[in-house]
């Protein structure tokens, strides 16, 4: 992978790349949830002219008193627009609101030819190759490029975007990103970035699971949860769920365990992800073990009040699974909070 161009990299030719926010055209912004309100306020307020729309009426109040001008409707935004953008929580509602119905009465009709069809959700590969194949067949251009950072990463403007684009379409893209987020990586062709992102969350998932396995593990070894971190976060079991979204409360002060585990990264969301990348080891062939196991224990975890907490809380399954079992020691010097502690930014994840 490598990084995108700079803003002031070659424009496809034709084509100036379109820095300068009111040179850029319309942005219809669709699907203004936890995620896509903070993003289409970003784009505002940095001077974009966007109009917004969801389904569902108190989004719309919402992104009305964030000052989000919205459309009348998701084809009336569309129908101005030169960018497409939408935050959906699945395939499924993609490639409905591209299609439409029988009549074809979706987005892509409605759109005037050559719009960038730019779809930021979380969705499968397949579904993001499909997705772009039918904006490509209706005369549009196309690009996926989920996210990382969660909610506090697109109302900071910092989340890191995962590319699936065509070269050229880059000089479009690049300036608009960096509105929302603070790293683009542009991965490679359609469906490059739900590729990535996927991957990404799998390691995310499983290293969870087994940092939280190791907290308990020393918990019952007699360990305090400060020791144990100050030896990982500096030795070679580092990761970002010890050292960013620790799962024990203490030592990283800003982590969702220090407020009873709300997120952050929600179970249910580890869940979808896990159960895209589950479908993709499968279609793949992949002869992983680990991937579907972190797969069926976040499934099991989201199935309760996992999935609305964040997904370090995992360990508290692990633990409570854990008790009655020989020596049981060590949890009381465990929840000591360390004052040198590193502290990080706890709740970009996913
Ligand atoms: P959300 O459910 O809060 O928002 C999605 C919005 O899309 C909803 O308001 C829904 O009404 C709207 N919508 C659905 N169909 C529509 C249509 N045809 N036209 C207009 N609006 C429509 O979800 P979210 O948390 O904002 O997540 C959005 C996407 O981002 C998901 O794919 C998710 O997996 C991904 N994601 C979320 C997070 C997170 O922390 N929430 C982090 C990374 C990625």
């Amino acid at each position: 992978m490598t990084d995108t161009p700079t803003p002031s990299g070659d424009p496809a030719p034709g084509d100036p790349a379109p820095t300068d926010p009111s040179s850029a055209g319309r942005i219809a912004f669709l699907g203004l949830g936890h995620m896509g309100l903070p993003m289409a306020a970003n784009l505002v307020a940095a001077g974009y002219d966007v109009a917004g729309f969801d389904v569902v009426p108190a989004a719309i109040d919402a992104a009305r008193t964030a000052g989000i001008p919205v459309a009348d409707s998701a084809l009336d935004a569309a129908a101005g627009a030169r960018i497409v953008l939408t935050m959906f929580p699945s395939g499924a509602h993609l490639l409905q609101a591209y299609r439409g119905g029988a009549d074809g009465s979706g987005l892509l009709a409605a759109a005037e030819s050559d719009t960038l069809f730019l779809d930021c959700s979380t969705i499968t590969v397949e579904e993001s190759r499909e997705a772009a194949d039918a904006a490509l067949a209706a005369g549009h251009r196309s690009a996926d490029a989920p996210v990382s950072g969660g909610v506090v990463g697109a109302e900071a403007g910092t989340l890191t975007f995962m590319v699936g684009a065509d070269e050229a379409d880059l000089p479009q893209l690049v300036p608009l990103l960096e509105v929302m987020g603070r790293k683009i990586v542009h991965c490679g062709g359609h469906g490059a970035g739900q590729a990535a992102k996927i991957c990404n969350n799998m390691i995310l998932g499983a290293s969870m699971i087994v940092s939280a396995e190791a907290f308990v593990l020393g918990e019952k070894l007699g360990l305090s949860h400060q020791a144990l971190f100050d030896v990982v976060s500096t030795a070679s079991g580092q990761c970002w769920s010890v050292t960013t979204n620790c799962p024990v409360p203490g030592p990283v002060p800003t982590s969702p365990a220090n407020r009873d585990y709300r997120p952050g990264f929600a179970g249910a969301l580890m869940a979808k992800d896990l159960g895209l990348a589950l479908a993709a080891l499968q279609s793949t062939g992949v002869a992983a073990e680990i991937g579907p196991a972190a797969a069926a224990i976040y499934q099991r975890y989201a199935a309760g009040e996992g999935a609305t907490r964040d997904f370090s809380g995992i360990i508290t399954d692990i633990r409570d699974a854990s008790a009655g079992a020989p020596a049981d020691a060590g949890t009381a010097a465990g929840d000591s909070a360390g004052d040198d502690a590193a502290a990080g930014d706890a709740t970009v994840g996913g």
